[in-house]
């Protein structure tokens, strides 16, 4: 069996024109030797496996050649430079400072470069990682680098430019090396697939690269890695396999099923996900990066900012072409969201689908909600109830007329209208001293299914509240009536209203002196989405409790409990409880919390 050799190594580039990717740098170092305008010290700065030890052992040894070409290449054949391709050259020093880092080391260098290169005419020394040098170690090199013995270069590499002492970095000629471009590193690995005789998917070489995110070194690492996975045949799918990657296919479904706003297809797909063995908040935070290419690619001047494919590149683009930029910025923003703050979530794949539900609703372009700046995290219903609204009311423990049919433009409280006007009018109490509400109102009143009324009508103030209830009596409140006949309301809800019907059961009254009575709800939410119902709420009770001062007030209480989290059956019960779409799409999908 033959010694296998890392490609990294095997393919390590032995001249600069075998650097891919840093073409002006190589260029440039190129153009110093021609002319043989060396500096004393080099810093090579950038990412990991970049190629800034790899040039500095090129530079070492074409500065070294006995024949250098005339384009700064070494010959690679001379005395020089075979023993610098056999390791075993005198004139280059490499050495780590993250494992050297003391001052001894330093010391242990300088003596070295007291002598002269015995081959060729300098000496280098590689620092390698020279930002972990310690203090006192970083001010002896600096002694060195100001009077260097005119044999002697030193090329210093870093990954973190900024920790390098000012005194150092005015001391030395920096080269800032770039971070490689995907097309480059694809284009690397296709030439070693052919040398080795391995056969690939171009998509799956784009996933590697993706992978090693503009390091050659980790991208060749990955290479191997997938080579030996899929046998010398690397597939889309061995890479996605090999990998732990989610093919990109599945954020682009994602994206189309939120702007048709399909949200039963984005659970299913969640769900395939979660099957094929992934986490709900990698799956999250990709979804976000997936994102954020989109947008980038809304706008041409942005669209480079993508590091694709061509092929890839243009899907982005026919996809950002049907997204609204509104609901993009909101979308990463919940994503990014969501992906933080998965980890302490109680019940981390119903965080991950209401996330995904709210942003199938936010998909529509015409809702301004969508523009990721209001607090608008509310769910709606998610399926339109087909069922014909009923007409009538459905219990006889209520009189028909308090069917608390939210107020809407074309749906004033029914205490506040006369029965003969069908134009839609505000609230008027003069006119309802003379017409008392009764049974014909129902067939005026267009009964709405949405949670929260989107023009709540103003609320009557309580002095013209007090004007309007004359005709209700002034008998004693007896607060356990009081308390039973808020019951019998809710109770008489029509299915449509079980929200309200959920939270009125679940809040407390307080009866007041002179018939205030305070209604104590459990947050701000609650409170604003309970306020257009008062009024009919407040007539009922006038009525069965015969008295007209009778006014109600919201008040939030909050306690330390409820400004906890909810746990996930409750979560799942309360949203089953608001939501009766929400409540079909458990049951049919058969989802239930981890
Ligand atoms: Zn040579």
């Amino acid at each position: 069996m033959d010694n296998f050799i890392v490609s990294a190594r095997k393919y390590r580039p032995a001249t600069f024109d075998d650097v891919v990717g840093q073409h002006s740098l190589t260029n440039t170092l190129k153009r110093a030797i021609i002319n043989h305008k060396l500096a004393g010290a080099y810093l090579f700065c950038g990412p990991r496996g970049v190629g800034k030890t790899t040039c500095a052992r090129i530079f070492a040894k074409a500065i070294n050649c006995f024949h250098p070409g005339n384009d700064g290449e070494a010959c690679n054949e001379c005395e020089s430079c075979i023993s610098f391709n056999e390791g075993r050259s005198m004139n280059i020093q490499e050495l780590n400072a993250a494992a050297n880092n003391s001052v001894d080391d330093i010391r242990g260098i300088i003596e070295q470069v007291r002598i002269p290169p015995q081959l060729g005419n300098y000496k280098v020394i590689i620092l390698d990682e020279v930002h972990m040098l310690s203090p006192s170690a970083s001010n002896a090199l600096l002694k060195t680098l100001e009077e260097p013995p005119s044999y002697v270069i030193f090329i210093l590499a870093t990954t973190e430019k900024q920790k390098i002492l000012p005194t150092i970095l005015s001391r030395c000629q920096i080269f800032d090396f770039n971070r490689m471009e995907e097309a480059d590193i694809i284009g690397q690995l296709k030439k070693v697939a052919a040398n080795e005789q391995i056969t690939y998917e171009e998509r799956a070489l784009s996933l590697i690269a993706q992978k090693a995110d503009g390091g050659m070194r980790d991208a060749l690492s990955v290479f191997d890695q997938v080579t030996s996975f899929s046998a010398g045949n690397i597939t889309y799918d061995s890479a996605l396999k090999c990998l732990g990657l989610l093919d990109t296919d599945f954020y682009f479904r994602m994206t189309d099923a939120f702007i048709g706003q399909r949200i039963s297809e984005c659970l299913l797909l969640f769900n395939d996900v979660v099957n094929k063995g992934f986490d709900g908040g990698i799956f999250m935070g990709g979804l976000a990066s997936h994102l954020r290419n989109v947008l980038v690619c809304t706008d041409a001047a942005t669209a480079t900012l993508l590091d694709a494919s061509e092929h890839l590149r243009q899907q982005y683009v026919e996809q950002a072409q049907r997204c609204h930029p509104k609901f993009l910025y909101r979308a990463i923003r919940a994503c990014d969201k969501c992906s933080n703050e998965y980890r302490y979530s109680f019940n981390k794949r119903l965080s991950v689908e209401i996330t995904l539900i709210e942003l199938a609703q936010a998909a529509n372009s015409d809702n301004d909600d969508a523009s990721g700046l209001g607090p608008t995290q509310k769910l709606k219903p998610l399926f339109k109830d087909s069922q014909p609204t009923p007409q009538a009311a459905p219990t006889t423990a209520q009189p028909p007329v308090q069917r608390p049919t939210p107020p809407t433009a074309a749906n004033v409280p029914p205490a506040a209208q006369p029965a003969e006007t069908t134009q839609p009018q505000p609230a008027q109490p003069a006119q309802s001293q003379q017409t008392r509400p009764n049974s014909t109102l129902r067939a005026i009143h267009t009964p709405s299914i949405r949670l929260k009324p989107s023009k709540p009508v103003e609320e009557p103030s309580p002095a013209k509240l007090q004007e309007a209830a004359p005709q209700y009596g002034n008998a004693p409140i007896n607060p356990n009536m009081l308390n039973y006949y808020w019951t019998q309301y809710a109770k008489g809800l029509p299915e449509e209203e079980s929200a309200l019907r959920g939270r009125m059961e679940q809040m407390s009254i307080q009866l007041r002196d002179n018939g205030e009575v305070e209604v104590w709800t459990n947050n701000e939410f609650v409170n604003s989405f309970m306020k257009p119902y008062l009024p009919q709420i407040e007539a009922f009770l006038r009525e069965k409790l015969d008295n007209g001062s009778i006014h109600l007030q919201l008040h939030v209480h909050i306690t330390k409990e409820q400004t906890l989290r909810y746990n996930p059956h409750e979560l799942v019960n309360k949203l089953m409880q608001e939501n009766k779409g929400f409540a079909n799409l458990k049951n049919s999908l058969g989802l239930e919390p981890d």
